[in-house]
């Protein structure tokens, strides 16, 4: 199904020569108005007219995570204050904030996007779609509420937590599509087993779209699996207006990036030079249609690769291989590089292992990968929770290539976070 079939299956001539407009547009725009880009743009010395062609992207210069912080609040706003309407700020948990401004046209284009992106998962006006993600400065629950309204379906804006609330209206309402975080929708799934739920019996749930923090596809499988649902994995960024960005079309084989709104590149992170098709490296983003605040080449820190090839749902828009981290997420443990979802992978492949996870690295260094056990399908005799314990510890190792402690602990045990799980505790003292 298409929200705009014209748009999502334009052909690639077409698709870059708007690119290519867009893109002079955009830097028309900030050269006129942001004194930032008039200076950046300055000192690499590059005007729109020298733009003719989309390899000319890489004249100009990046934008980093660091000049949003340093901008912060309006340095980067496009467009005068009477034509603004809304204030977005990241959720980062360090330092400042980073503040992002919509207009008018960019909330359009935002809520636009993720019209898109749920038609093409199935989504029509007899949905019943229950937002459990945190409303708020956060971008995550407004945007895609904006959207569904767009689509036309019935809107809960639950918010995240409580979960005896969530099912209460999902059994009252028979909520069909969830928008949700992989840790809680992993954390819900143990609470309606607890109640004695089956989601494929007992509720109408069909769909969740399933992103904002890095998952495995073997969490995806769980997800699935325990909640009757299909998983559409969700990528987006507050920097790029939030969820929206790239969606998966029912192949699910890669997210489909809307191209006609954002220019992709995939580079070396240490270099910043382009990587070849199918090989990952840093993701950046160029905005094509934002007015409040246009960015260029912004350097997500989030690791993909673009999908070679074409898909089979006749999208020509690129696809994005799953987020495996962000550059800024590894871990450093004796002198070997390791990202936090290598060690996912391993655990969630795994069925006697729950649907929580923690890394804790203390003393100098030393890591501990504090596992829950599946609360059924494993009955928990000793010699069985060792024989998955020293299981649990060969599979790491031969993953990560460093031997990891592991404690397996009973479900429900860990720390669970309403909003984007924290998987790494750093108690070392290096
Ligand atoms: P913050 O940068 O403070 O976490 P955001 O709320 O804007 O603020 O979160 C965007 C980030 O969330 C992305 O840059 C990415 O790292 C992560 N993210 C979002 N969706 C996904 C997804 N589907 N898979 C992996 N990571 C994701
Ligand atoms: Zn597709």
């Amino acid at each position: 199904m298409f929200w705009d079939k014209e748009i999502e299956t334009l052909d690639r001539g077409s698709l870059e020569r708007l690119q290519l407009g867009r893109l002079r547009e955009t830097i028309e725009h900030v050269a006129a108005h942001v004194p930032f880009y008039q200076h950046k743009l300055a000192e690499a010395g590059v005007e729109a007219t020298d733009i003719r062609s989309l390899d000319d992207l890489r004249r100009l210069p990046f934008t980093t995570n660091a000049d949003l912080r340093a901008t912060y609040p309006r340095g980067l706003v496009a467009t005068p204050p009477g034509e603004l309407l809304r204030l977005h700020t990241s959720s980062g948990t360090t330092g400042k904030p980073k503040a992002l401004f919509f207009s008018r046209g960019d909330v359009d284009n935002a809520a636009e996007l993720i019209a898109r992106a749920m038609t093409m998962a199935g989504v029509t006006t007899d949905d019943v779609f229950q937002n459990m993600m945190t409303y708020g400065l956060f971008t995550g629950a407004l945007v895609m509420h904006y959207g569904a309204e767009k689509v036309g379906c019935l809107v809960i804006p639950a918010g995240p937590g409580n979960s005896e609330r969530q099912l209460l209206l999902m059994q009252d309402f028979r909520s069909t599509v969830v928008h949700v975080t992989p840790s809680y929708a992993l954390y819900f799934a143990g609470y309606l087993e607890s109640k004695g739920i089956d989601p494929r019996r007992d509720l109408a749930l069909r769909k969740a779209f399933v992103g904002a923090e890095p998952y495995t596809e073997e969490s995806r499988g769980k997800i699935e699996k325990a909640l009757g649902v299909e998983v559409y994995n969700s990528y987006g960024l507050s920097e790029m207006n939030g969820p929206g960005v790239a969606f998966e079309c029912p192949h699910q084989s890669g997210m489909h990036l809307w191209e006609d709104h954002f220019i992709a590149e995939v580079v070396d992170p240490q270099t910043g030079e382009p990587v070849p098709e199918g090989e990952c490296g840093e993701l950046v983003l160029t905005t094509l249609c934002r007015e409040a605040m246009p960015i260029l080449r912004y350097r997500t820190r989030d690791i993909t690769a673009l999908v070679p090839g074409t898909c089979a749902c006749g999208r020509s828009h690129r696809r994005l291989a799953r987020i495996t981290g962000r550059t800024d997420d590894v871990l450093v443990v004796r002198g070997v590089n390791i990202y936090p979802q290598q060690i996912e992978q391993v655990l969630m492949g795994l069925p006697q292992v729950g649907r929580n996870y923690l890394i804790v690295l203390d003393g100098l260094d030393e890591m501990t990968v504090k596992v829950e056990l599946a609360g059924s399908g494993f009955d928990g005799r000793i010699e069985h929770v060792v024989r998955l314990q020293s299981e649990i510890v060969s599979r790491l190792r031969a993953e990560i290539l460093t031997k990891p402690k592991v404690e397996l602990v009973p479900e429900g045990s860990l720390p669970v976070s309403e909003g984007k799980a924290k998987r790494v505790i750093d108690n070392r003292k290096l």
